[in-house]
């Protein structure tokens, strides 16, 4: 049994849809979904994938408490590869879950072994694979984390490629009439998007150049003008990006830090099992 709000689910995989040159979109399937609940907005969750030769993720029994210790007692090599991401979409009758996945290592000019576990897998994904979602069977649950105090005047918004799934959510979740600025940062023009929109919102597209180390997302923001009121900002992507932001916003244009809710979706050089690691290493001293 999975503590609280979250339970796990098979799925297979029904279809895939490329987005772009960075981004493809996976719609999942099966009927364990019927008790998946999204909360929308940037609802996440814990994705369980198959090594390349295998035919499902290998999971240790998961009706105990201790399943995690007993899945990271597995050979590494053959448990299930764990990564988080994003439900983009939820929809019944037929159930099914959209994740939009962003690639990285998999273009024809990467080396061998330069994607990650799941950026590889979602790029071979075919109708019919496995896959295990631990998610929410609630849809109030704690990993949705947009959520704005009260008081708040106006959004602000700043995703990369990968957490562009999460403020898609974010933006379809918001009444038409709120004051949005969102800046979104993809490695191609032709990842640009048409996202939900209502009037009160603007919407900033950065292309990242080719070879870039850093994130033009900060220079961007440090040189727009703003709107005044109290803000509320949420702030998702490369993790040095995601801190250098919420610096700029707290020290420089004076945001209230209990306003900025902002989390690292991945690290670069380091691959989520590490970040993991070191998250649950530090939780233990
Ligand atoms: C709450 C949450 C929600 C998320 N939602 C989504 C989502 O909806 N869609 C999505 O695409 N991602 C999402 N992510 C990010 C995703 O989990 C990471 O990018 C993850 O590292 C991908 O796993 P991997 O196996 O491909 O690479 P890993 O094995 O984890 O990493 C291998 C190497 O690739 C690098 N790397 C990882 N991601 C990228 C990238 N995007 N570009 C360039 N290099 C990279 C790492 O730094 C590392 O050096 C989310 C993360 C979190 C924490």
């Amino acid at each position: 049994m999975v503590a609280g709000r979250f339970r796990f689910f098979d799925a297979r995989v029904l279809r895939t849809r490329r987005l772009g040159p960075t981004l493809t979109r996976i719609t999942f399937g099966g009927p364990q979904l019927a008790g998946f609940a999204s909360g929308g907005r940037d609802q996440s969750f814990s994705l369980f994938l198959p090594h390349p030769g295998q035919d499902a993720p290998l999971l240790p029994d998961r009706t105990g408490d201790g399943w995690h210790r007993a899945w990271r007692a597995l050979p590494e090599a053959e448990r299930a590869v764990l990564r988080s991401y994003t439900v983009r979409a939820q929809r019944r009758d037929p159930d099914e879950v959209d994740v939009d996945f962003a690639l990285h290592g998999t273009g024809p000019d990467d080396p061998p072994g330069a994607a990650g576990p799941a950026s590889h897998w979602a790029a071979h994904a075919a109708p019919g694979d496995r896959a295990v979602l631990l998610g929410p069977a609630f849809a109030d649950n704690r990993s949705v984390g947009f959520r704005p105090p009260p008081g708040t005047d106006w959004v602000l918004l700043a995703a990369d490629e990968t957490a562009l799934p999460a403020l898609g959510g974010i933006l379809e979740h918001l009444p038409a009439d709120t004051v949005v600025r969102a800046w979104i940062e993809v490695p191609h023009p032709s990842d640009i998007q048409d996202l939900p929109h209502g009037p009160g919102s603007e919407i900033v597209w950065l292309v990242r150049e080719p070879g870039a180390a850093g994130s033009p997302l900060t220079e961007a923001l440090e040189s727009a003008a703003l709107p005044g009121g109290t803000p509320y900002a949420w702030l998702a992507g490369e993790a040095s990006a995601v801190r250098a932001l919420r610096r700029h916003l707290v020290r420089e244009v004076g945001v209230d830090r209990t306003r900025v809710t902002f989390s690292g979706y991945w690290r670069r050089g380091a691959s989520e099992e590490q970040l993991r690691s070191e998250r649950a290493a530090a939780a233990a001293s």
